[in-house]
């Protein structure tokens, strides 16, 4: 009997979405993705062992990206996972606003938001920015739906109210 094995089959698994940044390769301002690249060990062309991993955040439009530490990762999974469960639509905005803000500013003083942007790190920074530019597209949403209030509006929400 033959056992087959064999070392370098690569594996990308997605996170999802974490911040926007700028791309200096194709210019584009984008959302970049989380990833985590797993080379391995192979026995019968199943992958066993992981012997090299490697943390990455990638332009979604060209793949520009770059390395990160374990513990940057970590600490951009959970953005990614905050941000991919308002994309499913699990949380709201309100609570993706919170857990954001947890997540960026768990150890910076919370309030006053956009005083002080000294003394943040380009994580938070980015963040705020953002959180600005959603609370822009909020109000200017919250400004046109105010002129057609007779809501036959229904979104798939994951959790309904209740049987009323
Ligand atoms: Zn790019």
């Amino acid at each position: 009997m033959f056992i087959i094995f064999g070392w370098g089959r690569q594996t990308l698994k997605s996170f999802g979405p974490v911040l926007k940044y700028h791309c200096d390769h194709c210019n584009n301002d984008k959302h970049w993705d989380l990833y985590c690249k797993r080379t391995w060990f192979t026995l019968f062309f199943i992958p066993v062992i992981p012997y090299s991993t490697e943390y990455l955040l990638l332009c979604p439009v060209c793949k520009y990206g770059v390395k990160l530490e374990k513990e940057r990762f970590e600490e951009y999974k959970a953005i990614a996972q905050c941000n991919t469960a308002l994309l499913n639509k699990v949380i709201t905005q309100e609570e993706h606003a919170a857990r954001m803000g947890q997540l960026l500013g768990a150890d910076s003083s919370k309030g006053a938001v956009d005083q002080e942007m000294e003394g943040k790190t380009e994580t938070q920074k980015n963040y705020l920015r953002q959180l600005k530019e959603i609370e822009e597209e909020r109000a200017a949403k919250a400004a046109l739906s105010a002129g057609n209030q007779d809501s036959t509006y229904t979104e798939t929400a994951s959790d309904e109210a209740g049987g009323n």
